[in-house]
């Protein structure tokens, strides 16, 4: 059997390029490492509750193109996102924002918190922020930072906050307004009846072979492909003969609780104490403002990244970023290999930038 495209994994990336190249009539086969499709947006039925099975996702984008294009396959709901934070039994709002200055320091106007922040910043007399503790200080200054940044942050990446780069916390807003939605973006929500449907419809029509691995298959296959699209690890591909590239790893502690039907009153709560061993605790019936009466919630621990373990981050600092671009040269040098996503490209995409990207490298490829 010939086939146009032979696309590793079933995850976002791999299935929007699978259905735009279907959509042009060119044949793929698809195959997962994995026992199911959707990578880690998947999603599954529980209690009535559609849990989200590797890590919360909320879908957000300025995007409108991008937006209309997840549309096309789920309703979206009115989700907005707001977690709180946790820190030695007091919760805070996140973002940062005047209901976290308000609560911290018992002021009303973003004048007063301003004022607080500037003397702080001026206290630890940051000029050039060179890492993320002194990005983040020099954002809202040394409280907001020692209660809500620094324990959140170390813990997720197993590190120092000065050996971070700093673009990790330019994720989060800081706004001096009263609100609480975590996202900038223009649109947000969640798919009602989960993610795996999404992903279920861009494959729907295509040859999906579940619970194969890439090496293995291409060792006994004999089916022909014109070319390969990659979304596993880049230093996998490569066997990691210019070595090994770090990731952040997840563990997860799911718990079905029969006879609660709000456990904490919020999708995401996050836990900022270092001695905490989760970062978060997540409830998933309020993604879809759920009434069943029961829950499931979710423990998330930040875990080292070992062969063999679910590499979830990418550790985009400079060692790593520099190892990425010798990989990246590599690939360039594969004529009839694409690598795209989080793995294939070692970046910490968000959904809506996935799909652009898949967008692009299908387009591309027309
Ligand atoms: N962060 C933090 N405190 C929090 C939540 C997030 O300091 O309560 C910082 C932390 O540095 C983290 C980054 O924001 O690595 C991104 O967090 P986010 O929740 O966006 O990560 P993701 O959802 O991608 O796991």
């Amino acid at each position: 059997m010939k086939y146009d495209y032979l696309i590793v994994g079933a995850g976002l990336f791999g299935s929007v390029f699978a259905y735009e190249m279907k959509k042009k009539g060119k044949s793929c086969l698809v195959i997962e490492k994995r026992n199911h499709i959707a990578g880690n947006i998947y999603t599954q039925k529980q209690e009535d509750i559609w849990v989200h099975k590797y890590g919360a996702h909320i879908f957000h984008t300025s995007d409108k193109k991008i937006w209309d294009y997840v549309n096309q396959f789920a309703d979206f709901n009115q989700y907005i996102n707001s977690p709180v934070a946790v820190y030695k039994g007091k919760i805070y709002n996140m973002p940062f924002n005047m209901n976290t200055f308000s609560k911290m320091w018992g002021i009303i106007t973003p004048g007063q918190a301003k004022e607080i922040i500037k003397k702080q910043i001026e206290q630890a007399g940051i000029k050039e922020p060179a890492n993320l503790e002194e990005q983040a200080v020099s954002l809202v200054g040394t409280d907001v930072y020692e209660k809500l940044i620094k324990g959140y942050t170390e813990k997720q990446w197993g590190r120092d906050c000065r050996d971070l780069p700093a673009f990790i916390i330019k994720r989060l807003p800081l706004r001096f307004t009263y609100d609480n939605n975590y996202f900038n973006d223009r649109y947000q929500g969640n798919p009602i009846g989960g993610y795996t449907q999404i992903v279920e419809k861009l494959l729907s029509g295509i040859e999906v072979r579940c619970a194969v691995e890439y090496k293995e298959f291409m060792a006994n296959t004999e089916d022909l492909f014109e070319k390969i699209v990659y979304t596993g690890m880049i230093d996998e591909f490569f066997d990691y003969k210019l070595g090994a590239l770090e990731y952040r790893s997840l563990r997860f502690e799911e718990e079905t609780l029969p006879e609660v039907d709000n456990y904490q009153g919020n999708a995401v709560v996050n836990y900022t104490e270092r001695e905490v061993p989760y970062t978060r605790i997540i409830e998933h019936k309020h993604f879809e403002f759920g009434t069943q009466p029961s829950t499931v919630i979710t423990r998330e621990y930040p875990a080292a990244w070992n062969k063999g373990d679910e590499p979830y981050y990418p550790v985009n600092d400079e060692k790593n970023s520099a190892l990425y671009e010798k990989y990246s040269e590599l690939a360039a040098k594969e004529r009839n290999v694409l690598f795209g996503g989080r793995l294939g490209q070692y970046k910490y995409y968000d959904m809506d930038k996935v799909i652009r990207e898949a967008l692009l490298m299908a387009e591309a490829q027309l």
